[in-house]
């Protein structure tokens, strides 16, 4: 490539679609090495929705945010983490309250720094990710594909309009990535694993009950499949910001809950109807976190998973990539999703910055080593899900619609 060429696509920004927390985290690498960018976001603001619920971070996910964040973010960012160490990863009977499983195996394996357990709501994760990116951020702009020109690429819209021609395309809008799907010519695959799930929030002091650490309440009391409810990281610290609130993450084999409709639609007063019923019988320390839920926050959540076996292989695009739930879907199960995701914004965003913006061959650098990662963690999840959640993925598993 000429130096005219390579300085005139170094100019163009990266286009990024969607502004979820990979791609705010890709944006935010960008924005300090000093690679222009534009993100294309679906919804009409950061708060347009409910998106309360907590994340686990783990060792990799916390240290592909540090990388990109800096120390100094890096600090304000740790600082709005919940921490626990005490007794760590609990597992609860729901209907007798009585401890099923307590180990050192369960908190190591969710431990990230320090030996504690970490987690940080979505919200405040992309509030701090977006950071000094704001003003790159176009709302209500849903991307339906893209197109290829002589020197670049241009994303396509809803509305039939394009965008400026950018150097370098990155479909970051999750599960049902139109980006994805064209760029793997219907490779990537998410499929619906019958799974559903609510995911609830409380004030703190409704989990009081429950004392310090990660709880997983099961209930196996049903014929049709078990309940289970993973609450968020609880530290010990009570006098810091009274006013937060705390979520939880509740999963039904599938089958067992049965929302009324079959889209995202379900949420607030419907969807925390939904979760009471079903925790109806369940021991008294527990009733607060669902009685004194807000119900605004309450979601429905189908849960899906890309192909078990990995990330598969599609003939590169120089100038078209994908990241986060939108190359790699995952069920809930280990927690694994957002800290791949982050992981993909680190990797891709420093082969940009040791590029110096695009250069043929860095999305094909990124797509090896993420295949790698981003494989063995869907699989982990799965296998755990199939485990944990009874679902299985086979010829017969219906995909989600992109
Ligand atoms: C209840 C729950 C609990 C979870 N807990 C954990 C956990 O503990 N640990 C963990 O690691 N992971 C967890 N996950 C998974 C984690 O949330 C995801 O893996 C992570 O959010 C993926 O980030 P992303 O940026 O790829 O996608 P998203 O965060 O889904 O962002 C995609 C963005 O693209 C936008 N968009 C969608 N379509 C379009 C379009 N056509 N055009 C433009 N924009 C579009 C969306 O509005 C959104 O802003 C959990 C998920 C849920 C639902």
């Amino acid at each position: 490539m000429s130096t005219s060429t390579s300085t005139s696509t170094n100019n163009k920004p990266v286009l990024i679609a969607g502004a979820g927390l990979a791609s705010l985290l890709l944006a935010h690498s960008l924005r300090r090495s000093g690679i222009p960018f534009k993100i294309f976001e679906r919804d009409a603001s950061f708060v347009f929705r409910a998106q309360g619920y907590r994340l686990r971070l783990s060792s990799e996910g916390l240290d592909a945010i540090e990388s990109v964040l800096g120390a100094e973010t890096f600090q304000r960012f740790w600082e709005k983490c919940g921490k626990t160490g005490g007794s760590g990863f609990v597992s609860l009977n729901a209907v007798t309250g009585e401890a099923i499983e307590k180990g050192e195996g369960l908190q190591n394996a969710l431990a990230s720094r320090g030996g504690r357990v970490v987690g940080i709501s979505r919200g405040d994760m992309r509030k701090i990710f977006a950071d000094g990116c704001e003003e790159d951020i176009e709302w209500a702009r849903e991307v339906t594909g893209y197109e290829l020109t002589d020197d670049g690429v241009r994303v396509v819209f809803a509305d039939g309009t394009k965008s400026v021609e950018g150097s370098l395309l990155v479909g970051g809008e999750g599960i049902r990535s139109r980006v994805a799907q064209q760029l793997s010519g219907g490779k990537l695959k998410v499929y619906d694993t019958g799974a559903r799930g609510i995911h609830g929030q409380a004030p703190r002091t409704a989990f009081r009950g429950l004392g310090e650490g990660v709880f997983m309440l099961r209930d196996d009391t049903r014929a049709n499949g078990a309940v289970s409810v993973i609450t968020n990281v609880r530290p010990d610290d009570e006098t810091d910001d009274p006013d937060a609130q705390f979520g939880w993450t509740m999963v039904g084999q599938p089958g067992v809950i049965r929302p009324p409709n079959e889209d995202y639609t379900v949420v607030g007063k419907q969807a925390a109807e939904m979760a009471r019923s079903l925790t109806r019988n369940w021991y008294p320390r527990f009733q607060p976190l669902f009685d004194r839920m807000n119900e605004a926050e309450a979601a429905f959540w189908k849960i899906t998973c890309s192909t078990p076996s990995g990330v598969p292989e599609w003939p590169n695009e120089p100038r078209v990539t994908v990241i986060g739930d939108a190359v790699h879907s995952m069920t809930p199960a280990g927690g694994l999703g957002a800290n791949t995701a982050v992981r993909d914004s680190a990797l891709l965003g420093r082969l940009l910055r040791e590029a110096g913006g695009y250069k043929p061959g860095v999305t094909a650098a990124y797509e090896k080593e993420m295949r790698v990662y981003a494989s063995a963690a869907v699989h982990q999840s799965y296998s755990t899900a199939v485990r944990q959640m009874g679902v299985k993925i086979d010829a017969d598993t219906r995909t989600v619609d992109a």
